[in-house]
């Protein structure tokens, strides 16, 4: 057994005993007469510590401390100590324990419930956390504890992909109190948006998005999975219009949007409308993607000269490792001799450029090549964005 854990489990006995001690005193008087069992517990527990038997130890504890109303929060504090250091199995037994106490009040019971839920949670019984937190949203003797008990049901059916139920949950009072469930509401329409569109119905799918953005305006998935149905539709204008507002919603989505937005104009065999669109971004956020996009319509129009000043106009007022890559292709093309120095300098850049990653969760730092609407590591919906500037697109 680590020191850590025995030090940690002899502070909570330490703990105890001080609360024993506050016991013993109280009924010296009645005691006086004969050893306190209270007393003799608490030393066999700290024996069955000492020798490394924390479970014996923990029930000796458990059971020598009296459940009254001065002792329930230390049970409480007891097993949500052990729930922390990733031992939840014990976390269960001392509140269960508690439960079984006839003299918990409602309210005290309530309290007691929550904690096993998520205990529960915390073990991956996902079934029996539900059971316990739907009882209490129905029984809800205490106000004070519905919104965390609703959050954590949501929690519960996010990890379970229930988004219906999830949403269920938090209509209307979390998603209209809290902007981390109000985010997460639109990605889980989303979420059943995708299961239509490639199932059911694109009507009820589009339905579902348009829900999504009132209830976030700043949802960029919804008006990403919106153009996807334009797309499928053959709507290549409308699909235009939808990836045009997303770069409006969110200049940093910019990057993503170029290729999808380049394929439609191209269906519509417009390429000056392309153009008059990417000259306009560029003005409004020079993202490096966006810019290397404008300089290839011009490359083929115009030649490789126009195509390297477009870049290092750009790059003079904002420096960026693509835009070099790029530049550097314009420059191996037209070199003379010199050409082979270029090519070796551009695998550089290349391999520099491969071992980037392209996006970063904005909550927990996270980074990957791929786009995650769920951030893997902290679980935040839409936190996780293009990386642009110098190292970034
Ligand atoms: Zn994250």
């Amino acid at each position: 057994m680590p020191d850590l854990k025995l030090l940690a489990l002899i502070l909570a006995a330490i703990a105890i005993g001080w609360w024993l001690g506050r016991l013993e005193n109280r009924r010296h008087a009645r005691r006086q007469q004969r050893a306190s069992p209270l007393s003799r517990d608490y030393y066999v527990g700290l024996n069955y510590l000492l020798n490394e038997q924390p479970d014996r130890a923990i029930e000796t504890f458990v059971q020598a401390l009296e459940v009254n109303s001065d002792t329930i929060e230390t049970h409480i504090a007891l097993g949500n100590l052990f729930r922390s250091r990733g031992e939840a199995d014990r976390a269960v037994k001392i509140h269960q324990n508690l439960l079984a106490r006839p003299s918990l009040s409602a309210l005290q019971s309530d309290q007691v419930q929550f904690e096993l839920a998520r205990d529960f949670l915390n073990l991956g019984l996902l079934d029996r956390a539900e059971r316990i937190l739907l009882g209490l949203l129905r029984s809800g003797h205490d106000p004070t504890r519905l919104k965390p008990a609703k959050l954590l049901l949501v929690d519960l059916y996010e990890r379970e992909r229930e988004w219906a139920k999830a949403l269920e949950v938090a209509q209307p009072q979390l998603i209209r109190e809290d902007a981390d469930v109000r985010r997460s509401a639109a990605h889980w329409l989303c979420e059943l948006a995708q299961q239509d569109m490639h199932a059911v119905s694109p009507a009820l799918a589009r339905k579902r998005l348009r829900q999504a953005l009132s209830i976030d305006d700043r949802c960029v998935r919804a008006n990403w999975l919106i153009a996807e149905l334009e797309r499928e539709a053959g709507n290549y204008k409308a699909e235009i219009r939808t990836l045009q507002r997303l770069a409006r919603q969110d200049h940093d989505f910019t990057p993503i949007v170029l290729e999808p937005l380049r394929d439609a104009y191209l269906k519509l065999e417009d390429e000056k409308g392309l153009a008059r669109c990417l000259r306009q971004w560029v003005n409004e956020a020079p993202h490096i993607s966006t810019v290397i996009m404008l300089a290839r319509l011009t490359e083929q129009h115009e030649g490789t000269s126009a195509a390297a000043d477009v870049i290092s106009d750009q790059l003079a007022a904002t420096p960026s490792l693509r835009g070099i890559d790029y530049l550097m292709d314009l420059y191996v093309a037209e070199a003379g001799p010199e050409q082979q120095h270029f090519s070796l300098l551009k695998q550089h850049t290349g391999k520099l450029l491969e071992s980037r990653p392209r996006f970063r969760c904005h909550r927990c730092g996270f980074e990957g090549i791929q786009l995650h609407w769920q951030c893997p590591q902290c679980r935040s919906w839409g936190m996780i964005k293009p990386i642009t500037g110098l190292e970034g697109e």
